[in-house]
């Protein structure tokens, strides 16, 4: 069987190491002769799990002791709504800056869970001649008392990255879902991070939030008890039942992270792997990226055929040669390329190869 090269946006490949290390423990975990999935979690065996998971992350991503880091319930979407619960209070006003599909989405689930004027919305995406760019405008000018800015700097159906602090006067929470870990970040620039794992972490279902300690004495609506960030802290993220599965995998992955020589390592790899696609992207005619050059995603690499009418035959070739899932959002259409961490250089040079292939056969 040759490797097959899983470029899927989400729920994404994980690390080859880390799945084989867990079908070797499936039925017996830690001697216990019984599986991690099976046993409680408030075990001492668990207990030691989370703590090493935690003080792995908080290694990886220099992490300051003034932040809790939680293991939450929900992915993505399930943050959403819990930083409005959790910081608007009643009339507490938030600021969303847009910049692609993720974004948007936060914003509306914002507006249904507040009245609309409780949540300003800034659309930071100029298009000049069909090429996306983020322009970030002067926040310090803006004169009013915002509890939060909320952004994404990776917009993982569009292809677009912000890799520019943002420069803001307000608490600043960010969605890393797709880019969390992928490059060296300060943490201490946030209010809060949340990540949904399936990308970059381990299985969907499990969210990831990093919260600075003052954030939590902001005012909080009525909220579900599972999805309030001050239960989490009080319990340790054990309120109720958490998945403890996907607990463990993502342990593994901080495991496995470190042992590739943690975030800035990856990182190195991330630059190469994501220049390998664009330069030869920007080399061909056949293939147009229309992400400018300042905010094209490392993560997702969103490309389209010049000729749209062989699309289907160029994914049905690449699946054959066994590049998959590389066909893009429905809502944008084109091409995606998801090269997580997990994504060895060697997957990216396959694609290359193929493209270059694909494109020298169809002229
Ligand atoms: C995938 C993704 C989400 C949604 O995650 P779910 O776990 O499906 O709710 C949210 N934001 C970003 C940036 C994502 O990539």
């Amino acid at each position: 069987m040759s490797t097959t090269y899983n470029f899927c946006a989400g729920p994404a490949m994980l690390p080859q190491d880390v799945m084989k290390k867990a079908q070797s423990e499936l039925l017996d975990w830690n001697g216990l002769g019984t599986s991690v999935m099976e046993i409680s979690h408030r075990s001492k065996e668990f207990v030691e799990l989370t703590a090493r998971a935690e003080s792995d992350l908080r290694e990886l991503m220099s992490i300051p002791a003034n932040y809790h880091v939680l293991f939450m319930h929900g992915g993505g979407r399930g943050q959403f709504s819990a930083v409005v619960n959790n910081f608007l209070g009643e009339n507490g006003q938030a600021l969303y800056l847009t910049s692609g599909s993720w974004s948007k989405s936060s914003v509306e689930e914002a507006r249904k869970l507040t009245c609309d004027a409780q949540i300003d919305n800034l659309d930071i995406v100029e298009n000049t001649n069909g090429i996306s760019q983020v322009v970030i405008p002067q926040l310090n000018e803006i004169d009013k008392d915002y509890r939060y800015l909320h952004y994404c700097p990776n917009e993982t159906v569009d292809g677009i990255e912000i890799f520019d602090e943002i420069d803001s006067p307000w608490p600043i929470i960010a969605d890393m879902s797709s880019n969390i870990m992928s490059r060296e970040i300060d943490v201490s620039k946030y209010g809060l991070i949340y990540a949904g794992a399936q990308k970059n972490i381990g299985p969907s279902g499990l969210s990831i939030v990093i919260v600075r300690d003052d954030m939590l004495n902001l005012p909080c609506l009525p909220q579900s008890s599972i999805m309030d960030y001050r239960l989490a802290v009080k319990h340790d993220s054990m309120y109720n039942t958490p998945p403890t599965f996907a607990w463990y995998l993502a342990a593994e992955v901080f495991a496995w992270l470190k042992s590739k020589g943690g975030v800035d390592r990856m990182a190195n790899t991330n630059r190469q792997k994501a220049a390998l696609l664009y330069d030869f992207i920007d080399s061909s005619d056949f293939y147009t990226c229309k992400v400018h050059q300042a905010n094209r995603s490392l993560m997702n690499v969103t490309f389209y055929l010049a000729n749209e009418e062989l699309n289907s035959e160029f994914l049905k070739l690449a699946t054959e040669t066994n590049l998959v899932a590389l066909k893009g959002h429905r809502s944008v259409g084109g091409m995606r390329a998801s090269i997580y961490n997990a994504m060895p250089i060697e997957g990216v040079e396959a694609l290359v190869e193929f493209m270059k292939e694909f494109a020298a056969n169809n002229r």
